[in-house]
């Protein structure tokens, strides 16, 4: 069985890409267990950050890498909170500030002032000058609500209202969500596309 370095320090994230990766018989180890630093996400996009940090683990370790990035963008905001979501009101993953931002930021905006997307890029390398990564990308749209619902999910779940759906993200089940979601779709095609990993 071969060995991919996961670009990413998150517990969550080594065990759902540990199981999908498991299936194409490959074992996901967390870059912090190789000594690999996190890198300066410099990028202006997803899918350059994801690049930037699968680059660096693929070098550091001389292993395949595998890295994601995702966020949350607001049309009617140019596409913020975006690649700051995690930090769109200062301090790194305080979400209960960044959603009390984005209420705020949107205040006394009708509902079609208010439509977003979630996305989710996957980036897997071979090596660290592989000319081809494998790159994966979901999106899962709908609108900010006008104030927080549900208990589920994390960060900015308790806004997001999917298109489709009654229940905001933090009420569908956690299983549905994972399944539909743009993390779930950008898994999906990744998953479809592992076979091109061996080509
Ligand atoms: P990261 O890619 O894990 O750094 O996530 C970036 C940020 O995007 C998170 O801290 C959340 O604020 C937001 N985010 C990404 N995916 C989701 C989601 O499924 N629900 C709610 N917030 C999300």
């Amino acid at each position: 069985m071969g060995r991919i370095v996961l670009a990413s320090g998150n517990r969550g994230k080594l065990a759902e890409f540990g199981h999908l990766l498991a299936d194409a018989d490959f074992e996901v180890v967390a870059q912090g267990e190789l000594g690999v630093e996190d890198v300066e996400e410099t990028g202006l996009t997803f899918v350059e950050n994801a690049l930037l940090k699968a680059r660096h683990a693929a070098r550091v370790t001389g292993l395949p890498a595998l890295a994601d990035d995702s966020g949350l963008c607001v049309d009617a905001l140019g596409g913020a909170p975006g690649l700051y979501s995690a930090r769109y009101a200062g301090g790194h993953g305080d979400s209960a500030a960044n959603n009390a931002k984005l209420l705020r930021a949107l205040d006394g905006r009708p509902d079609a002032d208010r439509r977003a997307f979630f996305i989710c890029v996957l980036v897997l390398l071979r090596h660290a000058d592989d000319p081809a990564p494998l790159v994966a990308e979901g999106r899962w749209h709908g609108r900010v609500l006008h104030a927080p619902r549900g208990e589920g999910g994390f960060g900015y779940d308790p806004l997001f209202l999917p298109d489709g759906h009654t229940l905001g993200a933090a009420e569908l089940d956690k299983a549905l969500k994972n399944r539909i979601s743009h993390r779930g779709q950008a898994l999906d095609q990744l998953r479809a596309r592992l076979g091109d990993l061996a080509a």
